[in-house]
């Protein structure tokens, strides 16, 4: 999918606004534009090509079949494509419509208000692209035999991000995130290049048991420099905790290695996780022995408020295309501050990820609420070393930041 190249719909019953947008999507690059002025019509339109259509703009307030049917059915078809909702919207109805949205487990990225403004559709679509990102891997992955030879030689590494108190200037947690040394080729190998290969071929448990084996030796040390009481963080792939022997294997690991439960947070992202009864079987057992277990890039996927409850998550991650640009995004403030009571009241850690810029740094802190924060403004992911160089400085300015 070429950046451009957006199959778009615009449900409307008012012709001038179809046709603002549209002229505003063709300055944005968008061309193949379909205009619908009702719900019905737009339905009809999107089941004679099911697959082809992968943005639809869709106004709320429609006569015969409004914006919130129309999602509903989208739903119900199954349908793959991303949904924008146009209109002014106050704080219920956007929760009301996301909701509908994750119920019947359709993609809503966010809202645009009348009149429409250029700077926001542009922030639309980049939204857009981000959602999309976790469905596509750009770069070629790594054959079989490549990752057997990277695991055999050792060069299965971990890199580490912080997740920083926003309130206490602390950091709180240490995330592992998968790397392959690639010495003489350049940088190294990103997860999104093995991670589909690796399941693919059962080689996913290696991976981790090599991965973890390494972090829990910088683990002891990085706890002595950044503090005893940092938590660390890691993935699991959805199929791992299919594996109902997957509790048992990480809770032997983790004892033949001294660390409490209570020091490692799982991270499982909300999108293929928590399907299976087996699944919810590994989470809830992990859980009652005391694991950290967080929904990562929440959001992204259908979770919704009713199974937030549900589940025996301690943390919630929310993903990067909810806080881009967070200090504009009205729909992605309304779901925050929702998510916010949400942890108040279940008693769960909520994460910010992906913060890249002050502005989107400044409008969290000033929520004053606990949160963590993660993302390239703080730290990129690093090796154990830099990582603690990194924290000297951090610290010494956050000291003085809370100072003047
Ligand atoms: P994730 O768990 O959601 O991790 C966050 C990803 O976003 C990481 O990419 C991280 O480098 C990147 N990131 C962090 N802050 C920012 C930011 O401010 N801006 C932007 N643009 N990106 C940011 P990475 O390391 O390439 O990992 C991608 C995904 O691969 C991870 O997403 C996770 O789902 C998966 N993964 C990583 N390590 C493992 C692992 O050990 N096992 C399994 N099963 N999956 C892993
Ligand atoms: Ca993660
Ligand atoms: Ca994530």
């Amino acid at each position: 999918m070429s950046k451009h190249n957006i199959n778009t719909i615009i449900a409307d019953d008012s012709k001038s606004i179809r046709i603002v947008l549209d002229t505003l999507l063709n300055q944005l690059g968008i061309e193949d534009i379909t205009h619908c002025n009702s719900g019905r019509d737009a339905l009809t339109v999107i089941n004679a090509q099911p697959l082809y259509y992968q943005l639809v703009f869709v106004d709320l307030n429609m006569p015969e079949m409004d914006g919130m049917e129309l999602i509903r059915h989208l739903g119900n078809q199954g349908f793959k494509g991303s949904v924008v909702i146009i209109s002014g919207m106050e704080e219920r109805v956007i929760n009301l419509a996301s909701e509908v949205a994750r119920q019947h487990k359709v993609h809503l990225i966010g809202n645009i208000i009348k009149p429409i403004n250029i700077d926001e559709l542009q922030h639309t679509l980049t939204k857009f692209h981000y959602f999309n990102e976790h469905l596509s891997s750009p770069q070629a992955s790594l054959s079989k035999s490549e990752l057997e030879l990277a695991i055999n030689e050792q060069r299965i590494i971990p890199y580490y991000q912080p997740k920083v108190d926003s309130q206490k200037n602390q950091v709180h947690s240490i995330e592992v995130l998968v790397r392959i040394d690639n010495p003489g080729q350049g940088s190294n190998i990103l997860p999104s290049r093995f991670i589909n290969c690796a399941e693919d071929h059962d080689l996913i448990d290696t991976i981790t048991v090599q991965l973890l084996t390494k972090s829990i030796k910088d683990f002891k040390e990085l706890q002595q420099e950044l503090g005893s009481s940092l938590t660390l963080a890691f993935n699991l792939s959805p199929l791992q905790l299919e594996d109902l022997a997957t509790p048992k294997r990480l809770d032997s690991f983790f004892k033949q290695h001294d660390i409490r439960p209570e020091e490692i947070v799982i991270e499982v992202t909300e999108e293929l996780a928590l399907q299976t009864p087996n699944q919810l079987e590994t989470l809830n057992r992990l859980r009652i022995w005391g694991y950290g277990i967080a929904l990562d890039d929440f959001g992204t996927g259908f979770t919704n408020v009713t199974q937030l409850k549900q589940l025996p998550f301690s943390e919630i991650k929310i993903d990067r295309s909810f806080i881009t640009n967070i200090q504009h995004d009205h729909f992605s403030q309304i779901i925050v501050k929702t998510l916010v009571d949400i942890s108040k009241k279940y008693n769960v850690e909520l994460v910010a990820e992906g913060i890249e810029s002050y502005e989107e740094y400044l409008y969290l802190k000033n929520l004053n609420t606990p949160m963590l924060l993660q993302g390239y403004l703080i730290s990129k992911p690093k090796q154990k070393n830099e990582l603690i160089r990194w924290y000297h400085n951090w610290k010494k300015m956050s000291e003085a930041a809370a100072e003047n």
